[in-house]
């Protein structure tokens, strides 16, 4: 009996004050990268020994020269607009791309001050081979002490998310991976993932992407998976 008062005491407390205005839920979008590179070093998770580089730059379209970090900007901004007129709070790790790429521990602690419900990074593949295409959805491995309290949450959010913005842009499905060595994850207290739209290398997905057309479908794809995730069923993203 004792038990069961104190577990109903618990759900009482857990509950909202005020149960008739929902909370305002935020959302940190993370356009990847800047304007220049970041060669220093920081510990991939809290207390590690092991550093990895803050940025080593992203990618550019092979056909378009846009570079990744403005197609991420672009597509952020975007997502911005969407989000808030469906009633989410938006806060961005950065809005312009002038200057050094701020390394990413810094974003997730923009992240974790905002005690987002969501910790969306955007970003654009490339690779060596120019036919290699499609969208994926990056979510933390588990990791006991870094991402054990985020990981269940991130990988409900990369499947929802990958599903919506596969539908919206139409490239290939390449699925969803776990990744352990994502400095921007491990220091993630809130549910995290990172979202490559599309490969730039590739001529096909470059041209669409350097679009505004895209841009806005990716952002409509982006918006419709974060909506899905908070369970917000009756916002859209117009
Ligand atoms: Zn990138």
């Amino acid at each position: 009996m004792r038990n069961l008062s104190f577990v109903l005491a618990g759900v009482l407390l857990a509950l909202p004050a005020a149960t008739n205005a929902a909370p305002m839920p935020v959302v940190v979008l993370d356009p990847g990268h800047d304007l220049r590179t970041n060669p220093a070093t920081e510990p991939i998770g809290p207390g590690s020994s092991v550093r990895k580089i803050k940025d080593g730059g992203g990618t550019r379209g092979v056909v378009s020269g846009l570079s990744e970090a403005d197609l991420n900007l672009r597509v952020a901004l975007r997502l911005r607009g969407l989000l808030e007129r469906a009633g989410v709070r938006v806060v961005m790790t950065r809005t312009k791309t002038s200057g050094t790429s701020m390394g990413n521990i810094a974003r997730a602690r923009i992240a974790n001050r905002a005690e987002a419900s969501l910790f969306l990074r955007i970003h654009a593949d490339g690779s060596t081979d120019k036919s290699v295409r499609g969208t994926h959805t990056l979510y933390p491995a588990l990791l006991r002490g870094w991402t054990d309290d985020v990981y269940g949450a991130s990988m409900r959010a990369a499947r929802l998310m990958q599903a919506e913005v596969v539908h919206a842009l139409g490239f290939p499905n390449r699925g969803l991976q776990e990744r352990s060595d994502f400095t921007g994850f491990n220091w993630s207290d809130v549910p995290v993932i990172l979202v490559e739209l599309g490969f730039m290398t590739n001529p096909t997905e470059d041209r669409l992407l350097a679009t505004a057309a895209y841009q806005r479908r990716a952002a409509v794809g982006l918006c419709r998976g974060t909506l899905r995730f908070l369970e917000r069923a009756r916002a859209s993203c117009r």
